[in-house]
């Protein structure tokens, strides 16, 4: 758990507390309550403690109550032993996650450079083309509207069926799309075409190389055998040496409560994307935040460029590109490592690698 130096425990800490009281619940209702305030409090934009009632469920209250009055972090953690009854089962599958409050309070004592706001471009979000909400249009807009001057559409191929990923005609029809928004709209917010594919079992993409030659930037991305049983860092290591590969995101695979993510020897995977140029991507999506901090920084110390990410799936979550920049602000990441502030020709031109 992570405390505040204040006496009344942070948000981080109280959803934690909900989180561990949650493990120790038999499926059912009880738990699905336990877990949804448990949320609640890690979303929340304001110290959770004070705005429980109607928030979360009745018999839950008094017990939030208790646990955010706690005066220390010693204090909670025998509060939660104590309702549990024992000690609680934590699994490592909640660790280097920031809430919400963490997120706004690490920006707030960032550099300037760092705020989403002053990043120029709008990375890796999804259109209704594969499994996002909203049109291609209306995320542009969006973005535009959000003060960015270029933004990269990052839609599934279609390998990932799950996903409704997009085929080699699918791509070139958003490609007529996005051409014809660049050509009406393209000063104010240049598209570039992204594909995220994905990276086999054996580290080989499932899109062939004549397919992946049609988008401006290929997106590496892992979401299946995350198994943590095996280390991966051949999988990875294969498809970061495969030409055309721009950025290798969401890396770990990880996701809040369900899985800790592949396991890697990380230093080697950086390293070779330092040396062949392959951006990592820092995915800000509140329930992946992957890289985490700690992982971004051994990833800057390779040299590493950053891609700063929303992986948005609607238009409200373009504002989860906050997570990624807080991560980097954590991770003591500079400016000038990072693609999104490229001016929109400069990132065009490292794409084409002249850079
Ligand atoms: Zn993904
Ligand atoms: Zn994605």
């Amino acid at each position: 758990m992570q405390a505040r130096t204040t006496d009344r425990p942070s948000n981080a800490a109280l959803a934690e507390a909900l989180f561990a009281l949650a493990d120790r619940e038999p499926p059912g209702e009880r738990r699905v309550e336990l877990l949804r305030a448990g949320y609640w409090v890690l979303d929340a934009t304001r110290p959770a403690a004070h705005r429980v009632a109607g928030e979360v469920a009745r018999w839950l209250q008094p017990i939030v109550s208790q646990l955010a009055a706690c005066p220390g972090i010693g204090s909670l953690e025998a509060a939660v032993q104590r309702l549990a009854g024992g000690a609680g089962t934590f699994q490592g599958h909640r660790e280097h996650f920031l809430s919400r409050m963490e997120v706004d309070e690490v920006l707030a004592a960032g550099p300037e450079e760092l705020l989403p706001s002053r990043m120029r471009g709008a990375c890796h979000w999804h259109t209704s083309d594969s499994d996002g909400k909203a049109s291609l249009e209306t995320m542009a807009r969006v973005c535009e509207r959000r003060g960015h001057t270029w933004a990269l559409i990052s839609d599934h191929s279609k390998g990932l069926e799950v996903a409704r990923g997009l085929d080699p005609e699918g791509v070139r029809m958003q490609r007529r799309r996005l051409e014809r928004w660049n050509h009406h709209h393209g000063e104010d917010l240049y598209l570039v075409q992204g594909l995220e594919v994905e990276v086999l079992e054996d580290g080989t993409l499932d899109v062939p190389a004549s397919e992946r030659l049609d988008v401006d930037c290929v997106i590496a991305a892992v979401h299946r055998q995350l198994g943590p049983d095996r280390d991966q860092t051949e999988r990875l290591l294969r498809a970061l040496a495969t030409p055309g590969v721009h950025v290798l995101a969401h890396p770990r695979g990880r996701h809040f409560q369900q899985r800790a993510g592949i396991r890697a020897r990380w230093e080697v995977v950086f390293a070779a994307c330092a040396e062949a140029g392959v951006a990592v991507e820092i995915n800000g999506f509140p329930r992946r935040q992957d890289l985490d901090w700690d992982l971004a920084r051994v990833a800057a110390e390779q040299g590493c460029w950053f891609l700063l990410a929303s992986d948005a799936h609607a238009p409200s979550h373009l504002e989860f590109d906050a997570y990624a920049c807080a991560i980097a602000v954590r991770a003591g990441i500079a400016r000038r490592q990072i693609l999104n502030a490229l001016q929109p020709e400069v990132f065009v031109a490292w794409l084409e690698g002249a850079l």
